[in-house]
């Protein structure tokens, strides 16, 4: 028999995950082209080909013993300079070696964190809407997720309700912008007013509260916005980076954590997240994309395909009357619903349109649209979304 706690989380299983199955199962019976997935946020563009380059050269050139073999737990030490070079030129930071830890993607490096930081019953806010798989993250290592709602008029978290979230037990707060599901990037003016409440908290508990900034949209910013890097607002900032969908890399499992020398605790830090990687079973992040993902540390996807989609669907849908929230970054849109969330998510699907209903990122009455699709299914659900339009009586202009 398994275990009390899988249980729950096995019939909890991800919505989102089911949806992308029901995906494959109107597929089988309508045909692909015929059904318009924005359930997961899986790119549908190709990695650049200086990262398939990369691939063919290090698999030419490198003694395959030593290429695919155990490292040290934290990663190669030329690959983590690599980084920490790239990041000090990015954003002026004093990064070295010392302060990366290569991991498999940010789902691996939050565990790593989240492992590293959490003792039973330890809280860790969450700022909603929330990327779901926070809550069975912090479940793992037996911490308390807390949920501190976002101002919904702009999707920025409200400092003050941040205030009210923190208590002597809260160890850490997780940030993530730009931000899935909503694809609002956090503004300078927000992460000022976080960072001094959590500095006021701390200093009147006599505790360290850590900022685990989730980013693996960080790259995907439209219009030249800037996405502020928390380590210059706030010193006790721990970054999870993730190729994933910078580079378009979902299935090769790779990312890092970067710990600055000036937070609490952190040798101590550092050294237990390199034990953490070993102790959860990923033992290092995968080898051969360690040393792709240094030769392509200046390569970005081009996001003009994403943004194309951003323009089109807000259009199509401000047209036919509803309010979505136009995207800052990353490629999620979130919109508003003329019904309860779960309601319009089931009337989406008879005309072939997957997407996900709200309450699974902890906020009722939207939907969530994952267009990193192709253009096509973008284009052809529209007339889906007409239909539901005239459906719940919407105004088309
Ligand atoms: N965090 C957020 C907000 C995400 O949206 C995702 C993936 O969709 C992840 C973390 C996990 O990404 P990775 O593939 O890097 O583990």
């Amino acid at each position: 028999m398994i275990s009390e706690k899988m249980k729950t989380l096995a019939k909890n299983n991800s919505v989102i995950r089911a949806m992308f199955e029901e995906g494959n199962r109107l597929a089988s019976i309508h045909g692909r082209e015929n059904v318009y997935d924005f359930s997961l946020g899986n790119p549908n563009f190709p990695a650049p080909e200086a990262v398939r380059e990369a691939i063919i050269d290090i698999a030419a050139e490198s003694d395959p013993v030593g290429l695919h073999g155990y490292m040290s737990n934290i990663g190669y030490p030329d690959v983590r300079q690599a980084i920490a070079n790239s990041l000090n030129s990015k954003y002026a930071t004093s990064f070295d070696e010392n302060n990366i830890i290569m991991t498999v993607g940010a789902a691996g490096g939050l565990n790593v964190v989240l492992k590293t930081l959490l003792n039973p019953g330890d809280e860790v806010i969450a700022i909603s809407p929330y990327f779901v798989e926070y809550g069975n993250y912090v479940s793992n290592f037996d911490g308390k997720l807390v949920v501190a709602p976002s101002d919904i008029t702009n999707f920025q978290p409200d400092p003050e309700t941040l205030r009210a979230a923190v208590t002597p037990k809260t160890k850490a707060i997780i940030i993530n912008s730009p931000n899935n599901p909503t694809g609002v990037i956090y503004s300078d003016e927000t992460i000022k007013q976080l960072a001094v409440v959590l500095a006021d908290k701390e200093r009147e508990l006599g505790t360290s509260i850590y900022i685990i900034s989730d980013e693996p949209y960080r790259e995907l910013a439209y219009d030249g916005a800037e996405v502020p890097f928390l380590t210059k607002y706030y010193k006790n900032t721990i970054i999870c980076y993730s190729w994933s969908k910078s580079l378009s890399l979902p299935g090769e499992r790779i990312g890092y954590i970067a710990i600055p020398s000036e937070i609490d605790d952190y040798q101590l830090v550092f050294d237990s997240a390199g034990i953490a990687t070993r102790i959860l079973g990923f033992v290092n992040a995968p080898s051969l994309m360690q040393r792709v993902v240094a030769r392509c540390l200046e390569e970005k996807t081009d996001i003009g395909a994403y943004d194309a989609n951003r323009k089109i669907l807000y259009n199509g849908l401000v047209d036919f009357g509803f309010e979505p929230v136009f995207p800052q970054g990353a490629f999620y849109m979130w919109l508003k619903t003329p019904c309860e969330d779960k309601e319009f998510a089931a009337a989406a699907k008879k005309y072939n349109i997957l997407i996900v209903p709200g309450a699974s990122f902890a906020c009722p009455g939207f939907v969530r649209l994952a267009y990193c699709v192709a253009k096509k299914t973008v284009e052809g659900a529209l007339p889906g979304f007409k239909k539901l339009a005239a459906e719940y009586g919407l105004t088309t202009n």
